[in-house]
């Protein structure tokens, strides 16, 4: 808090006394500048310096660069907290997406001290990761020494993805855990949470059959501790949900459920109405979900399990191959499962996600996939296709709404274990300048099912800590302003 109150005096003396005379180092001059914090929504101009926002103001500002946004909408940068790309390639498609925050917080990362110190440097926007569960729970199972040390490997050689990963963790999620290995992982959740972690990433859908008294445990530390864990549920139904929102209660930890939309399906008003009521008694608990009907994920997973089409009620041909684009059949399904290849799972009705994207307090989170030229496109348009699609096409909701659910929403839900992340979300001076300048008329998602990626179209100019990586559109070589996100517990 300290440091706060000393930038806001320093800011607010130079306000009085010098301003003037102040050159800042960028101005944006006649934006509309949109704070979803304050609630102002007007014509200003924006002084930036040394990395943070040092004026909002109605007055003409001197900068050593000065850039005319007048037309567009001066945004705090969007805030992904669910992404699993892990490096520039799936970034730059992100920043073309208005993103200036993208965190892998569903699954987490392994080695995660090693991880961070591989990105440092060279991230094109900010970066972070929760601490991974799986990944902590096989490293207390002293067979799988061999496949910890190869994947930190990996990550030494900035090779860190999510492919590699199941490749390496996968046998160990069908294994109970003894009492002494179950110890042992939440020792080594706590040792990783030092290291940086941003929570606990508990993707327990890829571990259905976890027993509910280990899954437990792992709450039960996340309420010691009050660290945030996020859940893919168990299975794609209301039970599931039931179970985290029940473990989340009982032991008080702070619970974010992941991608509600493909956890709850056909369900989705019971499964938020459970949400918003436990936050309505004071349970902290919020969710998340993306803007598409189709979901992702590796095909050797458990969500493939015997008797998959019948929880999510899809068949063979609902299925499009991630490498071809090709649906499959049951021989098909049966040659690509060996391999794991990724899939598209068309599986949601678009009803479901205009109510999900509606709902109050419920945030815009991406779960952008690793590349892939056909990787599901909402890696590459799911907030320009909120702004395009949801709020001026079909009006589902209104502007400040939509960028109030990409930016002080998912920056307070992480505020808590991430205190960092009270400078972001908001347009306000003492901010960081994380900025994303677009056009509300134009800004659309590009990246369809069919053709793959491409860049959405509006995003005009995306500022990451003060430093143009966007500008007029195109990507500014050779910048990589991007920070580490760390936990509160980082040592
Ligand atoms: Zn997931």
């Amino acid at each position: 808090m300290r440091n706060i109150f000393l930038i806001l005096f320093l800011i607010l003396s130079l306000n009085a006394f010098g301003q003037a005379s102040i050159q800042y180092d960028i101005v944006l001059t006649g934006g509309r500048v949109i704070d979803p914090e304050t609630k102002l929504d007007a014509i200003r101009n924006v002084g930036i310096q040394n990395g943070r926002i040092m004026m909002v103001s109605s007055d003409p500002l001197a900068g050593k660069e000065t850039v005319n946004v007048s037309g567009m909408v001066v945004a705090p940068g969007f805030i992904d907290l669910h992404v699993h790309g892990m490096v520039n390639i799936e970034q730059e498609y992100q920043l073309h997406d208005g993103v200036t925050t993208a965190l892998e917080l569903e699954w987490g990362i392994e080695h995660t001290g090693a991880w961070y110190a591989s990105r440092q440097g060279n991230a094109l926007i900010h970066y972070g990761a929760s601490v991974c569960w799986p990944f902590e729970r096989m490293k207390a199972m002293e067979r799988y020494q061999s496949n910890v040390d190869e994947l930190l490997a990996q990550v030494k050689n900035k090779e860190a993805n999510r492919q590699n990963f199941f490749h390496a963790a996968g046998p160990s999620f069908l294994e109970d855990q003894t009492p002494e290995e179950m110890a042992q992982t939440l020792v080594n959740i706590k040792s990783a949470l030092k290291e940086g972690g941003i929570g606990i990433g508990v993707p327990i859908g890829y571990l259905p059959d976890t027993k509910p008294a280990e899954m437990y445990s792992v709450f039960e530390l996340a309420g010691q501790l009050n660290a945030l864990v996020y859940t893919h549920n168990r299975e794609p139904n209301i039970l599931s949900s039931q179970e985290v929102i029940a473990n989340a209660m009982l032991t008080g930890a702070p619970l974010h459920i992941v991608h509600i939309n493909s956890m709850s399906l056909g369900q989705i008003d019971f499964a938020l109405k459970m949400v918003s009521t436990a936050a309505q008694k004071g349970f902290d608990i919020t969710t998340e979900l993306y803007p598409y009907t189709a979901a992702s994920t590796g095909l050797m997973t458990a969500m493939f399990n015997e008797g998959w089409q019948e929880k999510l009620g899809i068949d063979y041909g609902d299925l499009q191959l991630v490498a071809t684009g090709e649906r499959l059949t049951q021989e098909t399904f049966t040659r690509h499962r060996r391999t794991n290849q990724y899939v598209i799972m068309h599986m949601m009705q678009p009803e479901w996600i205009a109510r999900g994207i509606a709902a109050p307090g419920v945030i815009i989170g991406s779960d952008g996939m690793p590349y892939s030229k056909l990787a599901h496109p909402r890696t590459a348009g799911t907030f320009s296709r909120v702004l395009g699609k949801y709020v001026r096409e079909d009006q589902v909701l209104d502007l400040n709404t939509a960028i109030e659910k990409m930016t002080l929403l998912p920056a307070k839900r992480l505020e808590g274990i991430a205190p960092m992340m009270r400078f972001k979300g908001r347009i306000q001076v003492g901010a960081d300048a994380d900025i994303t300048v677009f056009d509300p008329n134009t800004i659309i998602d590009k990246a369809t099912f069919e053709g793959g990626l491409e860049f959405s179209e509006g995003i005009e100019y995306v500022l990451v800590n003060g430093t143009f990586v966007l500008k007029n559109g195109e990507t500014v070589p050779n910048v990589f302003p991007g920070q580490g996100v760390y936990g509160k517990f980082k040592k």
